[in-house]
């Protein structure tokens, strides 16, 4: 492929117009369209808006299991059969501890997520409560993911100073009745709007692998430029015995997977092109899918979860700041934190994080939950 088609796709990007579908299906289908050109393609994007810079986030799994929803892909819908601990809303003292260590091990957002459906109005009251007293104690982001809340909520949690409320997309429109019968696409746009219109920052993103076809993914990925949210987590599915999704897949695609780390490569560049200055994180799914090449996210995506996923567990904290540094980018930090990352103390905090497990119900390190 000519070096004016590289070009062209950081241009379109920097211009702010939107790519064609046929070009985004083309990364996919078009052989010539080689990996290292359209990665420096994208990483052109990125820098542009993003400097050499990565954000990590740390998830609290605030409220574990007993949902009375079906995503296909959730090991804490009612329909997996999925042996998980489940627990109700850990109590504020826990939320705050963790709080603590997140902020302490250089995170520069930490996400609060509850299974369900949605709170209740006395949850979100008490949500708000905690959300306060964490941003009253440490100078870190917070966001939360809570299922489906409508506007008076948002406003409520706007008011305690929350960040960004996360909700997931997921994937289109069109396959999202394959992925969830519970509730509907339009559901999760409402919620979306609804944080939007009382003045939060909103993070949704995708989970790539749940039997979806490109279009599926150019499509959510224009969706998610035109709510222009803030942020975008890039998963990769992965299948969990006991899920919907994964009792299907293991018929269907007789033990193959799309997701070549080529080819979540490839996505990552999609959503950079399509969402120039969003924040891409990539997300759940890192090392299993992308393996030896999962440094090479760094030039599409600028942000990245430490220490493991809900109910996954991750690298450790301090090999991934190791990647980050050896491959020459710098961690975006929340003030005094950047006096934390010194080598001394990372090493130090790894031993912290190495006990959050313990703060998190235990699966087999095969097992995930995407939200
Ligand atoms: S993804 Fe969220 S709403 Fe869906 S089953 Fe899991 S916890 Fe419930």
């Amino acid at each position: 492929m000519s070096s004016s088609f590289y070009q062209d796709l950081t241009s379109i990007s920097l211009q702010d117009k939107i790519h064609s579908d046929s070009t985004c299906e083309s990364i996919f289908s078009d052989s010539e369209i080689e990996l290292l050109p359209l990665l420096n393609a994208a990483y052109q994007v990125r820098k542009t808006y993003h400097n050499n810079t990565v954000q990590l986030h740390m998830l609290n799994n605030a409220q574990n299991g007993n949902c009375p929803e079906d995503c296909y892909y959730c090991v804490q819908a009612k329909t997996a059969t999925t042996d998980i601990d489940t627990y109700s809303l850990k109590p504020e003292s826990e939320i705050l501890a963790e709080a603590e260590k997140a902020f302490q091990s250089g995170a520069y957002r930490y996400c609060i997520v509850m299974s369900g459906r949605g709170p209740s109005s006395k949850r979100v009251r008490e949500m708000a409560n905690t959300i306060r007293r964490v941003k009253e104690h440490f100078p870190i982001e917070v966001c939360l993911s809570v299922g489906l809340i409508d506007e008076p909520a948002a406003h409520i949690l706007k008011d305690a100073g929350l960040d960004r409320l996360n909700h997931n997309l997921n994937t289109s429109e069109s396959h999202y009745p394959n992925v969830c019968t519970t509730h509907s696409y339009q559901d999760r746009m409402d919620t979306l709007h609804a944080a939007q219109t009382a003045g939060l920052a909103c993070c949704s993103g995708v989970i790539v692998g749940m039997g979806e076809k490109v279009s599926d993914l150019v499509r959510v990925a224009k969706e998610l430029r035109q709510l222009e949210v803030a942020s975008i987590p890039v998963n990769f599915f992965l299948p969990i015995e006991g899920t919907q999704l994964s009792e299907i897949q293991s018929v269907e695609q007789n033990g193959s997977s799309i997701l070549t780390p080529d080819f979540c490569l490839r996505v990552l560049c999609l959503f950079r092109f399509l969402n120039p200055r969003s924040e891409i994180r990539v997300a759940a799914g890192r090392e299993h899918h992308l393996r030896g090449m999962e440094v090479m996210s760094l030039y599409p995506a600028n942000s990245m979860f430490i220490d493991g996923y809900l109910n996954a567990e991750g690298t450790a904290a301090s090999r991934t700041l190791q990647m980050i540094q050896d491959a020459g980018f710098t961690i975006e930090t929340n003030g005094k934190i950047s006096d934390i990352l010194q080598d001394q103390q990372v090493k130090q905090n790894s031993v912290l994080l190495k006990e959050l497990p313990l703060l998190r119900p235990r699966l087999d390190s095969n097992n995930s939950k995407l939200c």
